[in-house]
């Protein structure tokens, strides 16, 4: 199916029965997610953790009840919530990754509604959460369970794992991992943690920027000297971290390390003509950030 179609048609390819069942079940949907934004569950937080708990649970009953075969499996923080669908041999597998937890709401004089009591307003929903990440996770969770309770099969087997701390560095999802290789096993990762392209045009995140930090000392001479008397013959270290920073990128902005792109796939062509066909708009782009125009 070509790009255009799928955007023309998205749900031209879902049986009858679910996607009746789906759009019958909007009302419901919304007041689910909006019941599921109402438990502050902020990892962050040691005096929310009863909440994250109860953010869990609530989840975790939703799949049960759906059918699908559940775990809970506890960790020395918050657990980590793997359901699955029917095997469907010679199918592939695919599995959906999500978080429960949420970012704090400070400040909360920023906030138009409070940040736990969600509202609707001009279609969309408002609460803490609603977009990062509970909104994404009830999504997929809810186009499963609707498929199945219309007593159609699914096309390929579906697993979710869904962790209650991933705002704070999934420090006990990195440990559980190797031991869960064989239960998560697939073919393909969807991070529900990602947004939709366009409204009426869902998107499939493929990569996402990574992140480094570190800490840097540049050293200098001994004490302070004078611009005056020293300027010139002595390096200041400021100039020199801004030297070495600049370095690192070329003038058409990209990455100067040595080695660096040694492990990048190259683009593939259907991705770069799926990009093609978004439509995007470089200067509505650049405007709707306030910048003059693009870079790189
Ligand atoms: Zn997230």
């Amino acid at each position: 199916m070509s790009q255009s179609e799928q955007s023309s048609s998205p749900a031209s390819q879902l049986p009858a029965e679910v996607q009746s069942r789906l759009d019958d079940g909007k009302q419901r949907h919304e007041a689910e997610l909006i019941e599921w934004l109402k438990i502050p569950s902020i990892s962050s937080d040691s005096s929310r953790r009863d909440d994250v708990h109860q953010a869990a649970n609530w989840l975790l009953e939703k799949m049960n009840a759906a059918g699908l075969q559940t775990e809970s499996i506890s960790t020395n923080g918050f657990p980590l919530l793997v359901a699955s669908t029917p095997p469907v041999p010679g199918a592939p597998v695919a599995l959906v990754y999500g978080h429960y937890d949420v970012q704090p709401p400070e400040p909360l004089d920023l906030w138009t509604s409070p940040p736990f009591e969600p509202v609707v307003r001009d279609g969309k929903v408002f609460a803490r959460g609603a977009t990062d990440d509970k909104g994404q996770v009830l999504t997929h969770i809810h186009s499963v369970c609707d498929w199945l309770a219309s007593g159609q099969r699914l096309p390929l087997q579906i697993k979710f794992l869904i962790e209650g701390e991933e705002e704070v560095g999934s420090q006990n999802l990195d440990d559980w991992l190797p031991e869960l290789a064989e239960k998560l096993a697939c073919d393909v990762v969807v991070v529900s943690d990602s947004s939709q392209y366009a409204p009426g045009r869902p998107a499939v995140t493929c990569g996402l920027r990574g992140i480094a930090t570190y800490e840097l000392f540049v050293d200098g001479p001994s004490h302070d000297l004078h611009s005056g008397s020293f300027g010139g013959a002595v390096a200041n270290p400021a100039m020199a971290l801004c030297q070495l920073l600049a370095s690192m990128k070329d003038a058409d902005g990209k990455i100067a390390i040595d080695g660096l792109y040694d492990d990048v796939a190259p683009i593939p062509d259907i991705e770069r003509n799926a990009w093609k066909q978004l439509g995007a708009d470089d200067e509505e782009f650049a405007s709707s950030v306030g910048a003059s125009e693009l870079h790189g």
